[in-house]
């Protein structure tokens, strides 16, 4: 048996279920679509740290998924316990977003293309859903994975209330695409957004596309972890045997 057979069996036990009807990957973006976290690391500790936080590139892997409202708000509480108000949160993700505009075009991750590629050729629907509010890295997607993901397709930080680790972006996700829990599967790349894909009881996978321990990503509760969008890639096939086995 291979070792996706028996992490996914291990997955259906816990839920309860007998096998996955695979319809649909849902794809979270920074980090996995786009090699975009070093400049997010970059621009969120200089904003941070210009406005008083400790707030090193480490604490940005560490709060990645996160809406930005909510990465301000956890480390104001963490840092000062208190609410920062609506005006400095705003304040603080305009001025992050302003300095992320001025760095070079962020490029697509290596090997995600190749990815979503196989992922639609299986007669899969890819979506995208990422915590990022982002307008210029948004607006890039169709030109980087043309005619990929569908407009509707694409959950942000617009879309809802709670953001990552909480499971509404991927039960959005789900609803919007009329999924079951038991007919998606999760890509992603950082332990808070493998906590919302296992809290939706979503089969998670991850990459560790970035500088932290692979250990991170299995204690957020990740069922495979790759090395990278490549390798993957290269797997899929063996990866998307086991996951429509019966
Ligand atoms: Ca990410």
């Amino acid at each position: 048996m291979s070792i996706y057979k028996q992490k996914i069996d291990s997955y259906l036990q816990l839920q309860g279920l007998k096998a996955l009807q695979l319809r649909a990957v849902l794809f979270d973006m920074d980090g996995v679509l786009f090699d975009s976290m070093p400049y997010h690391a970059s621009a969120w500790s200089q904003v941070m740290q210009e406005a008083g936080y400790n707030f090193t590139p480490h604490d940005v892997y560490m709060n990645e998924g996160r809406t930005g409202s909510s990465t301000i708000t956890t480390a104001s509480l963490a840092q000062f316990g208190t609410i920062p108000s609506q005006e400095e949160i705003d304040r603080l993700c305009k001025a992050k977003c302003d300095l992320f505009a001025t760095y070079p075009e962020t490029p697509r991750m290596q090997g995600a293309i190749e990815v979503v590629k196989k992922v639609k050729a299986c007669g899969l629907t890819p979506m995208i859903v990422t915590g990022s509010g982002t307008p210029t890295l948004l607006a890039r997607i169709e030109e980087n994975f043309p005619g990929l993901f569908a407009a509707d397709h694409i959950i942000t930080s617009f879309n809802v209330k709670r953001g990552k680790p909480h499971p509404d972006p991927y039960l959005l996700a789900l609803e919007r695409g009329g999924f079951a829990p038991y007919e998606a599967i999760v890509v992603e790349n950082a332990p808070l957004g493998v906590q919302a894909g296992v809290a939706a009881n979503l089969f998670t996978i991850a990459v560790n596309t970035g500088p932290l321990h692979e250990d991170v990503l299995y204690n957020a509760g990740a069922s495979y972890v790759f090395p990278s969008m490549p390798a993957l890639a290269d797997e899929w096939e063996k990866l998307f045997e086991a996951l429509t086995a019966k």
